[in-house]
């Protein structure tokens, strides 16, 4: 009798999943401007909270699900929000991409308003160690380890982090770290040299922003010198638009729950990290998942701005930059480069067919790959296999890429 029992409550709790409507946040077809829509998010296992079948949206370090009448309502806003655009990824990498992650992988646990670092040995940094702000990051499961105590003990899946937003005052940082002497000397510079160093420094930043765990060029992780950097850029990029409005944007800021492609790009890591590590930011790796963000984004750009929540440059699908290779370097991880370069192939081929070829393409990657050596050579090997015809097609590739400098 007890076992009937059992069973039929196993049954009953697989059937009974729940819909509920919420407004999100979406991007609009016609334009990049963003707006709230009206949508049934599915797959709820709880008819109070955002515990899903798939996803389970929590605020900072709690176990428990946020609740449908959390009194803050921002909350809930960017918990329906990024349980829809998940939901919608999902679903794309199943039917679109013909991935069997979303199948193999259990319930992500997805993270609002975490300020800790991650911790590979116990999933979270000391709370009061370098508290992180507008940006994102996916992470992969593990355990403490046997030796840690047991009040201590923590085991995870995969997860996603979107960090809270905070406004840095790019003015007055720049004011306090004295960096007019410098912009001075920008007006001083031949063009090339300022878009070199404007790259430089945005991808430097992008980096930052998105992945600073991961990052460990000579910014290290202090948090003055990081919001000084963007000063810096922001400075930069004005500087190199036009020289006579330094300053342009007052303030910096990113709030990544509520910028669609972010969710996508989060996610994209975690369907791709069956043969790129999670724990790494090159990028081949960053490039891979802005690619399949922007495929499913459905726009030239991504990452554009969302009004009051962010104010981050996007990236350009059709950037027209070429190969250098300065651009294998880490910290160049943040750039369009390679975005553009897996745009590319949809040139020679159907653009189904173009995701297959790029997502097959993972299996030769090493996770350390380089662009030259490793991403072009594996999609070529992709193209051997999956391609109608091959030769030709490989040939046309050839030719696209060699326009791209490689
Ligand atoms: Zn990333």
């Amino acid at each position: 009798m007890k076992n009937l029992i059992l069973i039929m409550i196993c049954v009953s709790s697989v059937s009974s999943l729940y819909a509920q409507s919420f407004s999100v946040l979406v991007r609009s077809e016609r334009s990049n401007g963003t707006y709230y829509q009206e949508v049934e998010l599915e797959d709820l296992k709880s008819d109070n909270s955002f515990e899903g079948k798939y996803f389970k949206v929590v605020k900072g370090k709690s176990k428990e699900a946020i609740s449908f009448d959390d009194p803050n309502e921002e909350l809930v806003d960017k918990a329906a929000t990024t349980y829809y655009h998940l939901t919608k990824a999902r679903k794309f990498w199943m039917n679109d991409i013909g991935s069997d992650m979303p199948v193999k992988v259990s319930q992500i646990v997805v993270r609002l308003e975490i300020t800790n670092l991650f911790d590979e040995q116990g999933h979270y940094a000391n709370n009061n160690r370098d508290p992180q702000f507008n940006n994102a990051l996916s992470i992969p499961d593990g355990e403490t380890p046997s030796w840690v105590p047991v009040d201590k003990q923590d085991k995870w899946g995969k997860e996603i982090w979107f960090r809270p937003m905070k406004k840095i005052d790019v003015t007055e940082l720049a004011r306090q770290l004295n960096i007019a002497p410098f912009s001075t000397m920008l007006r001083n510079l031949e063009g090339p040299f300022i878009n070199y160093t404007q790259n430089n420094f945005q991808q430097t930043v992008l980096e930052h922003i998105f992945y600073p765990e991961y990052s460990n060029n000579s910014l290290g992780n202090d948090a003055l010198i990081f919001a000084g950097t963007i000063a810096i850029t922001k400075v930069i990029i004005e500087a190199s638009k036009m020289l006579d409005k330094f300053f342009l944007e007052k303030y910096f800021y990113l709030d990544t729950a509520l910028v669609p492609e972010v969710i996508y790009h989060e996610y994209a890591h975690i369907m791709l990290s069956d043969s790129l590590k999670m724990s790494h930011s090159t990028p081949v790796i960053e490039g891979m998942a802005d690619y399949f963000s922007a495929v499913m984004s459905k726009k030239r750009k991504i990452y554009n701005r969302v009004r009051g929540h962010s104010n981050s440059n996007p990236k350009d699908t059709e950037s027209k930059e070429t190969y250098n290779h300065w651009k294998e370097a880490n910290f160049n991880a943040g750039g369009d480069f390679v975005l553009a370069t897996l745009w590319d192939v949809k040139e020679v081929m159907d653009s189904k067919l173009a995701y297959k070829i790029i997502f097959e393409a993972r299996k030769t990657l090493k996770t350390d790959a380089s662009i030259y050596d490793g991403l072009i050579r594996s999609i070529l090997n992709s193209c051997s296999i999956h391609c109608a015809k091959p030769r030709a097609d490989k040939l046309k590739l050839y030719e696209v890429f060699s326009k791209r400098g490689f």
